[in-house]
């Protein structure tokens, strides 16, 4: 599990490519996602080389995995989401359809949500 230092998030951190800031501090870096799939879609990114949660929980610091994940949680609570509530995923490899290769926690809200993840369809469960 390598790191791609051209992936596209990588590339955000460097300031090569813009984005759509909300929140930045020492070990993490929220921006609105490009595609929203809910009114508030907001991708928190730690900013070490980490591909995913497998490789982040493996080989981060105790310092860089406290700090991104109280940004995590400090990024909702500064959107106002705390009391309507919200939903967190993070996606790995493949079944998970992993598209960027830098870890990303996807903070969705604004809306209900329902049903945790997909149905699998019949012919692949
Ligand atoms: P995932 O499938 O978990 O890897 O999700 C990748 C997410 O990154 C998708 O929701 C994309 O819409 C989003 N995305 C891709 N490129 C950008 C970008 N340049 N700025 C913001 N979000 C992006």
């Amino acid at each position: 599990m390598s790191y791609d230092d051209q992936n596209i998030f990588a590339k955000i951190l460097r300031g090569e490519i813009p984005c759509d800031k909300v929140y930045e501090d020492d070990h993490a870096l929220a921006f609105n996602d490009i595609a929203p799939q809910a009114p508030v879609h907001v991708l928190v990114i730690p900013k070490g080389p980490y591909v995913s949660m497998a490789d982040f929980s493996a080989n981060g610091s105790d310092a860089e995995i406290a700090g991104f994940f109280r940004a995590v949680g400090t990024v909702a609570r500064q959107l106002g989401l705390d009391e309507p509530g919200y939903r967190t995923i993070a996606n790995h490899g493949r079944d998970a359809h992993q598209e960027v290769p830098h870890l990303h926690v996807h903070i969705f809200g604004g809306r209900s949500m329902r049903g945790m993840i997909p149905k699998p369809k019949p012919e692949n469960g």
